[in-house]
């Protein structure tokens, strides 16, 4: 069975980095925020280009954090996505504040700006657009009307660590940038993981209080701050791993590049690319009116393939309440129709890409 993403494979190809790097965790008899962490904090902020970097718990923990640090939570308003994962308005409901959803662009999935006048009220606080698949959101028009109306840009990176929007690394546009280390990702741990990265100190500042019972140097709480740290183990690991994240991108961007070619006629819709922009193939997602008969077809074939996501956050029972007018997410609805995600991850082997490129072209030939 091939899997759409696998993390013990990343294990056994970085093996002896990873095993040193638990072992040295042992060794030097710190659990919680000590040099592991400070370390992989440093060479995360390199490895991106910005200033300050604060792990915490998990990518929905890095989210609700960064709302909470720019001081945004109850009675106001976030403007959102609602085609991604569910952690993305969970961390927003979470914070205290409202979701507002607005459409993407069905070519490449991510939050169209030409929605954005349209869902602005006096209670906007923050746009806090998704970087779904590996492929950025068209930032720049995101950033000129965040600016035009004073609002807080916090960046969706989980799916997307490595990524490039107008040659900067997504995570270091925005006011706050938020990773995920969950083991499936780009740069995956093993266990849960995230990051807040950030170039204002006073945000960074902030972060780090939240992330440890609103603790002030003094251990003082001097906010209601929560337990969300990176652990001393997990941070360890990363440093083995980030090394490696540019050439396991560019893996998968070769594997995107061999789907291209060979699915180019063989039925379903292709992922489009930003222009403006470097997609890291978190996913690569085809498209096709017969979503539901193509995953039991793959599957048939040995091949584990999921949508992402085939619900749409404001569809599903927990965040029905904030769903906008019957027609206002129209390509969301019909994007969660219809996308299927077919198997990409750095050490797929070329006969596992045969054996997938086969499979979606006998649907079509059948
Ligand atoms: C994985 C993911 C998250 C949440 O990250 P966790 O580490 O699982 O909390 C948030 N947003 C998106 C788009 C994700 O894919």
């Amino acid at each position: 069975m091939i899997l759409c993403g696998n993390p013990f494979c990343s294990y056994e190809a970085q093996r002896a980095e990873i095993d040193a790097a638990v072992s040295r965790f042992f060794e030097s008899h710190r659990y919680i925020l000590g040099p592991e962490v400070s370390s992989f904090e440093q060479e995360f902020a390199d490895y991106l280009g910005t200033k300050h970097t604060v792990g915490v718990g998990n990518g929905t923990d890095a989210l609700c954090l960064a709302l909470r640090a720019c001081g945004i939570g109850r009675g106001d308003e976030v403007i959102t996505v609602s085609h991604t994962a569910s952690a993305t308005a969970a961390a927003i409901v979470l914070s205290g504040a409202t979701p507002v959803f607005v459409d993407i662009q069905p070519d490449v999935y991510t939050l169209d700006p030409s929605k954005l006048p349209a869902a602005l009220t006096k209670k906007t606080k923050a746009i806090l657009p998704v970087h779904l698949y590996g492929q950025p959101a068209d930032m720049a028009p995101i950033l000129a009307f965040a600016r035009q109306h004073n609002l807080r840009v916090i960046e969706d990176c989980a799916q997307s660590t490595g990524g490039e929007y107008a040659s900067q690394k997504i995570g270091s546009l925005g006011d706050i940038g938020c990773f995920s280390f969950y083991p499936t990702k780009n740069l995956g741990a093993y266990g849960d993981g995230g990051m807040a990265v950030t170039r204002d100190p006073a945000l960074a500042e902030s972060l780090r209080r939240l992330r440890q019972y609103g603790w002030d140097k003094s251990n003082i709480s001097c906010e209601a701050g929560v337990n969300s740290r990176l652990d001393e183990l997990q941070a360890a690991i990363l440093r083995a791993k980030l090394p490696h994240l540019d050439n396991d991108n560019a893996k998968r961007i070769a594997i995107a590049d061999r789907y291209d070619r060979e699915l180019a006629n063989a039925g379903p819709a292709l992922p489009a690319r930003q222009t403006n922009g470097q997609h890291v193939f978190h996913l690569y997602v085809v498209r096709s009116r017969q979503q539901k008969e193509l995953l039991a077809h793959m599957k048939s074939q040995g091949v584990y393939v999921l949508a992402h996501y085939p619900v749409p956050t404001h569809l599903q029972p927990a965040y029905k309440n904030y769903a906008p007018k019957s027609g206002a997410l129209a390509e969301t609805e019909r994007a969660a129709k219809e996308v299927v995600s077919l198997p990409i991850y750095p050490e797929l082997t070329l006969a596992e890409q045969q054996q997938v490129i086969g499979a979606v072209r006998a649907f079509w030939k059948e």
